[in-house]
């Protein structure tokens, strides 16, 4: 069967996020890692969704990547679109939301379609056009400081259109709630007015239902992942699928089990705690990998000895005050970099020695192995926790994958992964 939706992913776990969602709706679904290969070769699926890292990048890279990818999902037969971001709308005065759905329009022939970041199961709900988080507004909550994407005003419609050329307008939640006729006639009227992108409220997920089935003809859509959960009914309506609570069902796959985590988040640190009270642990720490980089090769020797009887953790996680100080003797993408290439390099050879489930915490640690192990992309499986699903590679070697952003995850969950995993 063609696949029915491709979706474009400004970041990493934002995709698993979104794929997570398509297949808890029935979707067999594939991620990608970055701008596929003219070559690249897909399994018999639903949805695909191509990750990018274009969130903070340059509007004219993040564009052109974006429509690379978008090309490559036309030819791989795709009829309906979707740009995904942040539900907290993660973007500046120059993007890259607005530039990139510009450019997407465009190149799809669209005049009219949503911008839609709400998911009221995570407190993100849009009301009049301001995005709460919770009971707070966006503008004030911690995003207001964000290093790279700081969110000072919450009304969606001002924060769009300065990011775009083109008219921004809003449907209000009543529209929504009246139906889907008065929801059509209101994306009608919008448009005789001069609008191109409507933001829609969104409180609860019965608007997202009803939004879903206003879509059903859209040819692009925009938003976050909350916005996913009307649309597979759509396919399965128009006879282009079978929705099947099979989707997240994935071969097993068996070898040993190894633990990477490179996150040093509040969840993270926790995780740590949680399983080094049962199971081998190896602390990697920046300061002495810059004065002896053999500690990689110790450490890969290591894991290799107790691998064989159960799984093992190999951390750089360590508390902030920890981190400040590592950071000021050595700086911090000097820390960074050297544990992210030093993850890459024990994944690659304990995989080597026969290492076949494994769990990441940490975007970009997780983007950093995925690249030294050369994974390109990933069926996605049940979920673990809230946002993250388990995943296999697509290629060989089958490698069972859970890729978790820091702060997601229950205190148990590196167990509850490699239980949960395929
Ligand atoms: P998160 O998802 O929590 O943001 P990431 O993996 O994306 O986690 O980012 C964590 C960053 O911190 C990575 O670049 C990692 O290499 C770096 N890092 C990990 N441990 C340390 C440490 N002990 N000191 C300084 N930096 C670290």
């Amino acid at each position: 069967m063609t696949p029915v939706l491709g979706c474009i992913a400004d970041d990493f776990t934002g995709a698993t996020d979104l794929a997570n969602m398509l297949v808890k709706g029935g979707l067999r679904t594939i991620q990608l890692l970055g701008v596929p290969r003219g070559d690249c070769r897909i399994p018999d699926v639903d949805a695909i969704v191509i990750a990018l890292k274009s969130r903070t990048i340059e509007p004219e890279i993040a564009i052109s990547q974006s429509l690379q990818s978008l090309e490559w999902l036309q030819k791989s037969g795709t009829q309906q679109f979707f740009f995904k971001y942040c539900s907290t709308f993660d973007s500046t005065d120059k993007g890259n939301i607005g530039p990139v759905t510009e450019a997407l329009m465009k190149a799809l022939d669209v005049d009219f379609t949503i911008a839609c970041p709400a998911f009221p199961e995570t407190g993100r709900t849009i009301f009049k056009g301001h995005l709460f988080v919770g009971d707070a507004l966006l503008s004030d909550t911690h995003m207001n400081s964000h290093p790279l994407t700081p969110m000072t005003e919450s009304n969606l419609v001002t924060v769009l259109s300065k990011q775009t050329t083109l008219n921004v307008g809003l449907v209000q939640h009543d529209k929504i709630e009246a139906g889907l006729e008065t929801l059509r006639n209101s994306f009608d009227a919008l448009k005789k007015t001069g609008v191109s992108i409507a933001i829609t409220d969104s409180i609860t997920d019965t608007h997202l239902y009803t939004l879903g089935q206003a879509l059903a003809d859209f040819k692009l859509i925009t938003g976050g992942s909350g916005i996913a959960i009307g649309l597979p009914k759509n396919y399965q309506n128009a006879n282009l699928v079978r929705l099947s609570k099979e989707a997240s069902k994935l071969k097993p796959v068996t070898g040993l089990s190894l633990v990477l985590a490179g996150s040093c988040s509040d969840a993270t640190l926790r995780q740590v705690a949680e399983f080094s009270k049962n199971n081998p642990s190896f602390k990697l720490d920046p300061v002495e990998l810059d004065l002896r980089p053999s500690i990689i090769e110790e450490a890969i020797e290591w894991a290799s000895l107790r691998m064989g009887q159960g799984p093992v953790l190999i951390y750089a996680s360590a508390a902030s005050h920890e981190v400040k100080s590592i950071q000021e003797k050595i700086g911090s993408e000097k820390a960074g970099s050297l544990i992210e290439n030093a993850m890459g390099s024990i994944a690659k050879a304990l995989v080597d020695s026969g290492v076949r489930r494994l769990v990441i915490a940490g975007g970009e640690t997780a983007g950093a192995v995925a690249g030294a192990l050369g994974i390109s992309s990933l069926q996605i499986g049940e979920q673990i926790d809230p946002g993250v699903p388990g995943t296999i590679t697509v290629d060989d070697p089958k490698i069972a994958l859970a890729l978790k952003s820091g702060n997601f995850g229950e205190v148990d969950f590196f167990q509850k992964a490699l239980d949960t995993m395929p």
